[in-house]
């Protein structure tokens, strides 16, 4: 058997990230082989420093170089007012619409008995100290409209009805089954205006 060469284990790679087939892997390795070396090298040096730059803020769990992360150190932002998202990637999309000017709270995943993904697995400990400390006095729940999305909003729904809080789901506008991040940024603002009383 032949040995594997620097582009079959960069292809490799490239493989297993997500979306990318062996095709378009090839593609991608021969592309950076045509380029100037020194983008190979500055891409090869992010990729170095992602893991050690990049950790998760400890109040809101969403990804961060500086932690607190700047969302949760901003004074000026609405600390009772407080966003529940499946992943760190959909406090982004939901900044990028521009609508929202609370905090955030970073689940790290959906309730999914199937998959062994149960509630004690997610971050909810941490939501309803912040709920109570903060005085928190709506949660948005900001969960993609497929089954884990609604399994895990109704849980966290049934949790939160001890606390005096107000709930609210991200309603009109979201397609059944969508992904928040494939929401047009429009189609997200005119969800958080129509958000509904749970
Ligand atoms: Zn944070």
């Amino acid at each position: 058997m032949q040995r594997l060469n620097a582009i079959d284990r960069l292809t490799a790679l490239f493989c297993k990230l997500p979306g990318l087939g062996k095709k378009s892997a090839g593609r991608l390795v021969y592309y950076l082989l045509g380029a100037d070396a020194s983008y190979a090298r500055a891409l090869s040096d992010e990729l170095a420093a992602l893991h050690r730059a990049i950790k998760r803020c400890t109040i809101c769990g969403s990804f961060t170089e500086d932690d607190p992360c700047p969302i949760c150190g901003d004074e000026t932002r609405d600390t009772t007012l407080l966003c529940v998202v499946e992943r760190a990637q959909d406090v982004r999309v939901i900044e990028e619409a521009r609508e929202y000017r609370g905090r955030f709270h970073v689940l790290g995943g959906l309730i999914a008995p199937l998959e062994g993904m149960g509630p004690e697995k997610l971050n909810i400990g941490a939501l309803l100290a912040r709920v109570r400390k903060d005085a928190v006095r709506e949660v948005i729940l900001a969960m993609n409209p497929t089954v884990e999305g609604d399994t895990t909003a109704l849980y966290l729904q049934k949790l939160l009805r001890e606390s005096s809080v107000e709930v609210t789901r991200l309603a009109s506008g979201l397609p059944v089954g969508g992904d928040l991040e494939y929401t047009d940024r429009l189609t997200l603002s005119r969800s958080f205006r129509g958000r509904i009383k749970l």
